[in-house]
């Protein structure tokens, strides 16, 4: 398990808020996120329609 940012893509091992400044998520948990080949798809296929 590992943590997302659906948003500007940053990844984290442990669960925290995202750091990137100018993300509109920043200060925002991460998105847990499963996947095994770092595609990370799970999280990015939420983001946006
Ligand atoms: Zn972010
Ligand atoms: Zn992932």
């Amino acid at each position: 398990m590992h943590y997302v940012c659906p948003v500007c893509g940053g990844v984290s091992e442990t669960a925290k808020n995202c750091g990137t400044e100018g993300c509109s998520l920043q200060g925002q948990p991460l998105v847990e996120c499963a996947c095994e080949d770092n595609s990370h798809e799970p999280v990015k296929t939420n983001k946006g329609n």
